[in-house]
């Protein structure tokens, strides 16, 4: 393998009708850990969405009409090519966003272990025949791809959102368009090429890079696109769920999230903090199911907080592609800033740090966005970290006392993602799973995305779900056949 290479590869173009574009222009596409240009990326804009839509269409009829089972050899052999390439995409991952590359290469394997499960899934689009109100009435109901789909995916898990959203897309025989985020954009790219490697039908996968309002304006007021799929912040989502409106488009929208994570004294504590360890840093903390706040009973609180205090001391930060690194940079600046801010807030009101609280600028860390690994207790609802998303390194610690109460802190919030709970007591698990209103509960543990499962949130969460059979239904649509005999 020739990892060397990996990052020098020129990933400068978009993909348009199985061709590479590229663009007068374009932007450049930095390591978070070192501050290096590690790329340029064509900024594509009005014109590029439009050809790029224009092929999609094109190849529509041809690829939606492909039995099932042509389509899934495409997705198979799509699958196959990345895990030969496992190592080679998750060192452009971990250069491009920064996570260590375990978790690059946890990343890529789960993006590929997505196309397989859809490959499968898209055979069983079954449709449905009624039993009729007539002897000569025969009612049918088809299931038909709705067209072509837009996909718009965000820098956290810049492989596994391209995936989880182009196999079910395609599965289903839908054709796409994918826009991936500015600082992630050449992941997108070589899953791409990978993907084109396989033969697929021209025009059938697009991708274009480049200016984010122009090419969602342009995907959004197309009547072409009969489908737009966004992963990403809420107040994007909100834009596109208004613009959508006006073609009544199908929307699946996975946004922000403030996931509670509740312990309770009857809770094996060691368990409970690794799991929580896991989640809350992975990724630097830039997980939209990540963990925003440690809601512990007050019979637990000192002996939790300490617990999670020691382990999180522990942690190894630095580059991503050092050997033993478990939490790499945030992803720009601008993150940065916003998870210091919170924690300043937090502080200023009355939190405690127990560890970390500040940036890190040393050293190996002088050219990188760091922040060093954060717990911080005697934090309070008062405080904006208690309920804004902090997507970064830091861990608040709360307290509660009874169910009740914990459950109105948790649910009083316009998200509803993801909730975590750690408790053997058969009776409270099923009273806090069904009282909490989420998307998604955990219990017992804090790791939720397989590629069965529906994966998605409610309230200001988004809609539509991705994962298991319910994520081919988002790009599938009924039809109903009223059959009279002769
Ligand atoms: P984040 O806060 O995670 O960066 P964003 O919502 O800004 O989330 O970005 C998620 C995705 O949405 C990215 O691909 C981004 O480029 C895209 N995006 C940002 N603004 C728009 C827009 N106005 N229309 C369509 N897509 C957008």
């Amino acid at each position: 393998m020739q990892l060397d290479n990996v990052h020098k590869a020129p990933w400068n173009f978009m993909w348009i009708d199985g061709q590479k574009v590229k663009s007068a222009n374009s932007f450049e596409v930095r390591n978070p850990a070192t501050g290096e240009v590690i790329g340029w990326v064509p900024k594509g804009g009005e014109a590029e969405t439009t050809q790029a839509i224009e092929a999609a269409a094109r190849a529509f009829p041809k690829w939606s009409k492909l039995p099932a089972k042509e389509r899934a050899h495409y997705l198979q052999d799509w699958a196959d090519r990345i895990l030969l390439h496992q190592q080679e995409l998750a060192h452009l991952l971990t250069l491009e966003q920064g996570k260590p590359f375990a978790e690059s290469m946890g990343e890529i394997a789960g993006a590929a272990d997505f196309i397989r499960w859809y490959a499968e899934e898209g055979k069983r689009a079954y449709g449905e025949l009624i039993p009729p109100s007539r002897t000569a009435q025969r009612i049918l109901v088809m299931r038909q791809p709705v067209g072509v789909a837009g996909l718009i995916t965000p820098w956290n898990f810049p492989a596994a959102m391209v995936t989880r959203k182009a196999a079910p897309a395609l599965a289903a025989g839908c054709t796409v368009v994918l826009k991936p985020a500015k600082q992630t954009p050449q992941i997108a790219i070589a899953l791409f090429q990978h993907l084109m490697d396989t033969g697929i039908p021209e025009g059938t996968a697009n991708l274009v890079t480049g200016d984010a309002a122009a090419i969602g304006d342009t995907l959004l007021t197309d009547p072409r696109i009969r489908k737009i799929s966004f992963t990403g912040s809420t107040e994007v989502g909100k834009k596109l769920m208004r613009q959508a409106a006006d073609q009544v488009k199908r929307l699946s929208l996975e946004l922000g999230g403030n996931a509670p994570v509740i312990v309770f004294p009857d809770a094996d504590l060691e368990k409970a903090v690794d799991a929580i360890i896991d989640n809350k840093f992975e990724n630097c903390g830039q997980v939209c199911n990540g963990i925003n706040a440690i809601y512990a009973h007050i019979e637990i609180l000192e002996q939790l907080s300490k617990k999670i205090a020691e382990r999180v001391q522990q942690l190894k930060v630095g580059n991503g592609t050092v050997p033993g690194v478990q939490v790499g940079p945030l992803i720009d600046e601008a993150a940065r800033q916003k998870v210091e801010a919170l924690v300043a807030e937090a502080v200023e009101k009355g939190a405690r740090v127990l560890t970390g609280g500040h940036r890190l600028e040393a050293g190996q860390f002088q050219d990188g966005t760091f922040y060093a690994p954060t717990v911080l207790d005697r934090v309070t609802r008062q405080m904006a970290i208690a309920h804004e998303e902090i997507f970064g390194p830091v861990a608040p610690i709360l307290s509660f006392a009874t169910e009740e109460e914990v459950l109105s802190y948790s649910n009083a919030t316009p998200y509803g993602l993801a909730a975590y709970v750690f408790t053997r007591d058969v009776g409270r698990v099923f009273r806090m799973s069904e009282g909490l209103e989420f998307g998604m509960v955990a219990v017992n543990g804090t790791s939720l995305s397989v590629p069965q499962a529906p994966f998605g949130g409610i309230k200001e969460s988004g809609t539509g779900r991705e994962g298991g059979h319910h994520g081919l239904e988002e790009y599938l649509e009924y039809k109903y056949v009223a059959l009279t005999l002769d």
